[in-house]
């Protein structure tokens, strides 16, 4: 059992999973959409939700044209007992089981065994199997690999740790594909002072800091650890979540991108970042790798409350959800300006739209996510 306030550590979501600050939601009036740009069918493939919850998320897809969930970690829990690993897997595989054409799991490991059973290492390969044979359509690695999770011994396990080896070959045999949070907002790992651009956010969640070197090790030696993973396991198939880790840096994913045909990337909770750049370097981006991007929003059902992607946890109506969705499509869909990106905790900046090719779009929504996972076998084709 782990408490709330730990969860957030631990969970490895968005940068800011459950917060129960009270910060402003995103149903600002100057999300003002004057034509929707709704009307596309889509595939939000990074979405989080716990069994009392499916039923609210099922008709929050169904207002927003979102065919097919994938429920990329296996968390679940109320209250202060929230968990993860084999306990949440299979309580939602069971969940989950009426919906198979409508919602797909990851599968989750809770590091914390690695810590404490010898054999964990040993039995890692097997217990993903079994998750697999239980309907696991891919393997999550939540953020704390590299950064916190640690061994017997007390020391970091890195993502390049040939002790995981044989995990990364299990899901290339298997046929599914490896999620990696690597990392979280640059600004985390940055010296926590006025300078830095998430002062604010920091200062309500000291938590979220990464900054203590003694503790952490640098973001750039954890991209290059899971860039190792990527290089060494050709075969098996990589997606880097919120942008890889990276949005603030989008030409360094392009390079990842261009040196591992193996990686996607999706675009969960990292709208706002993304909108950061400007709009002909967005455009550009989403168009060059049309290909590889998957549509994610880290919209999270939890069971007390929702996340949008970021931010507070509360009982968001469906038409708040609705407007969520909205500013993603606008982003992409449209060349408006100067508007309220969808995770305000992340920052008060306003964005512009890149307005991408419908061939483009079709990608990114649908081909690419039903491709990566294999949808097809669901009847989501
Ligand atoms: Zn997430």
């Amino acid at each position: 059992m782990i408490k709330r306030r730990e969860f957030i550590e631990k969970a490895g979501l968005g940068a800011a999973a459950i917060s129960l600050a009270g910060l402003p939601g995103c149903s600002g009036s100057e999300n003002k959409i004057s034509e929707r740009p709704v009307g596309h069918r889509v595939i939000d493939a990074h979405i989080h939700i716990t069994p009392e919850k499916v039923k609210k998320a099922l008709q929050v897809m169904d207002d927003n044209l979102i065919k097919y969930g994938v429920v990329i970690a296996s968390l679940t829990g109320k209250g202060d007992d929230l968990y993860m690993g084999d306990k949440a897997f299979y309580e939602l595989a069971e969940a989950f089981k009426p919906y198979r054409n409508r919602l797909g799991l990851h599968y989750t490991y809770d590091w914390d065994l690695a810590a404490s059973d010898p054999e964990f290492f040993t039995r890692a390969p097997d217990m993903l199997e079994k998750a697999v044979n239980a309907g696991a359509i891919a393997l999550k690695n939540l953020k704390q690999l590299g950064l916190t999770a640690k061994d017997r011994e007390g020391k970091l396990i890195a993502i390049d740790d040939p002790r995981l080896f044989p995990i990364w070959e299990r899901a290339g045999k298997l046929g599914i594909p490896v999620a990696f949070h690597t990392g979280d907002p640059v600004a985390f790992f940055r010296k926590w002072e006025p300078a830095n651009e998430r002062w604010e956010e920091l200062e309500l969640h000291p938590e979220w800091s990464f900054a203590d070197r003694s503790k952490y090790p640098p973001l750039e030696t954890l991209f290059e650890q899971v860039n190792n993973v990527y290089r060494k396991f050709p075969d098996v198939q990589f997606v880097g979540v919120h942008i890889a880790g990276y949005s603030e840096n989008i030409k360094a994913v392009a390079g990842w991108l261009d040196e591992f045909p193996n990686l996607m990337v999706d675009t969960a909770a990292r709208i706002g970042e993304l909108g950061k750049h400007p709009s002909d370097e967005g455009y550009e981006f989403f168009t060059k790798y049309q290909d590889r991007i998957m549509f994610g929003t880290d919209l999270a059902y939890w069971s007390e409350c929702d996340v949008q992607g970021a931010g507070p946890c509360r009982n968001f109506t469906p038409e708040e959800h609705r407007k969520f969705y909205e500013i993603h499509w606008r982003y992409l869909q449209t060349s408006d300006k100067q508007f309220d990106h969808p995770t305000p905790i992340q920052g008060k900046w306003k964005i512009d739209g890149i307005g991408i090719s419908e061939a483009a779009l079709k990608k990114i929504y649908w081909d690419n996510a039903v491709r990566f996972y294999k949808l097809d076998r669901f009847g989501v084709v």
